[in-house]
């Protein structure tokens, strides 16, 4: 492979920038739509009568195992709610996961298979949702006070138990796993580890390329199960430098701990978000006389609207919070490596690849970006260069490519994952 060992220098594609900017606004414009069938839907069933005729419709299913407690009721209610939801927002899902990332050429995926994952992701979700909706109207007829604080204490525990099973019980569900193979790399990232006096439990590969042609890599799972993931779409094209300070990043929110950071954080929001409920709730029920008793089934699109809101509300707040912890990484990842050109050519192949855009609009970013932007991170390279006056020490930056790969001109199709490195 001729390659120089020197600089090669990698620059953000104008074009694929044209293509990732279309994407970004249909993509936005899609969900702007989603959010506001949601909307509508929940206006609908609250204010048409819809709702009642629903509520009635489930009566027969009386059976109280507790006083105040209707769990077959509930259910039934949220079934439909939730299935009808999700036949009317199907196709704009299908056109938004499927039509436009083929045509972006960022999914690799079959039509079989998509609406497999459809449909793994739709009986998983409403398996856990229906457990929590239950635990709620449960809670909510025995202990109509303190309910939301027990609620809250329950989904913290989940949340934990369910990121130490994610990694070897949901996500083995939609993409194949394998140990990093032994090799110059392992040996870094065991290298970067050490010098960090932490340990990694284990380095996988993720199937990526299955489903899509953009890169990722990750820190998954807690206590035995947390390791660092590193998908396939990445090995291949990028040189052991670069997979370095990726690796160095991933490193980064382990040694931070920031799984148990947004674990945390989540909670938080989930607590206050649970007491908004409580608060909306008895204000129905006690004040306005709308339902017969908290626990009634029939509040359950009012406690979605409560939870709609609520979440649109915090939305930029745990972006922002997760913006800074990403911050945090990448200055982690340039600590440990002091390899900023590396770093800065990692994050342009990712841009490229991935079809990011590299400058979202301040709104944009504020709102929906759990990442820095792109030009952020490099620009957060460039300072840290000027701050440590790396410039000189750059040129010693072995970027031999990795021998088996291409990693020169990076082929410009793109990906389904608009982020870059997790
Ligand atoms: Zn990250």
């Amino acid at each position: 492979m001729e390659i120089d060992a020197g600089q090669q220098h990698i620059e953000i594609d104008a074009e694929r920038q044209q293509k990732a900017k279309e994407y970004a606004r249909k993509r936005r414009r899609l969900s702007i739509v989603e959010m506001a069938i949601a909307a509508i839907g929940i206006f609908f069933v609250l204010f048409s009568g819809f709702g009642i005729w629903l509520r009635d419709l489930v009566q027969p299913l009386n059976w109280q195992p507790l006083p105040g407690w209707f769990p077959w009721q509930v259910l039934v209610y949220f079934l439909i709610l939730m299935l009808g939801y999700q036949v009317i927002t199907t196709p704009l899902g299908f056109y938004s996961g499927f039509v436009l990332s083929h045509r972006y050429g960022l999914s690799t995926q079959t039509l079989a298979g998509w609406l497999a994952d459809l449909f793994k992701g739709l009986v998983l979700s409403l398996i856990l949702e229906a457990f929590v909706i239950e635990l709620i109207y449960l809670l909510l007829a025995t202990q109509p006070q303190t309910w939301w604080l027990w609620v809250a204490l329950v989904l913290l525990f989940f949340s934990v138990v369910m990121a130490n099973l994610a990694p070897v019980l949901i996500l083995p569900l939609f993409y194949k796993f394998t140990p990093l193979p032994e090799g110059e790399l392992t040996q870094r990232l065991i290298a970067l580890a050490q010098r960090a006096n932490t340990r990694v439990r284990g380095v996988f590969t993720m199937h990526l390329s299955s489903k899509t042609t953009a890169a990722n890599a990750a820190v998954m799972g807690l206590g035995n199960t947390r390791r660092i993931v590193l998908g396939d779409t990445m090995l291949d094209r990028y040189t052991p430098d670069e997979i370095e300070v990726v690796l160095a990043h991933e490193l980064g929110h382990h040694v931070h701990r920031d799984i148990w950071k947004l674990i945390i954080s989540q909670s938080l929001l989930t607590f206050a978000g649970l007491y908004l409920i409580n608060v909306g709730l008895h204000w129905a029920v006690e004040t306005q006389h709308y339902y017969a008793s908290l626990a009634d089934a029939g509040t359950l699109p009012f406690v979605f609207l409560l939870t709609a809101i609520f979440g649109l509300i915090v939305m930029p707040i745990g972006n922002g919070y997760s913006r800074l912890l990403e911050d945090q990484a990448d200055e982690y990842a340039l600590q440990a490596t002091r390899k900023v050109e590396a770093f800065k050519r990692a994050m342009t192949r990712l841009a490229n690849q991935n079809l990011a855009e590299v400058e979202p609009s301040a709104l944009v970013e504020f709102l929906f970006h759990s990442h820095p932007s792109v030009r952020k991170r490099l620009k957060h390279a460039d300072e840290f260069a000027a701050r440590y006056d790396l410039k000189a020490s750059i040129s010693e930056e072995s970027s031999a490519p990795a021998s088996s790969t291409e990693p020169a001109g990076m082929p410009s199709n793109g990906s389904s994952t608009p982020d870059t490195a997790h």
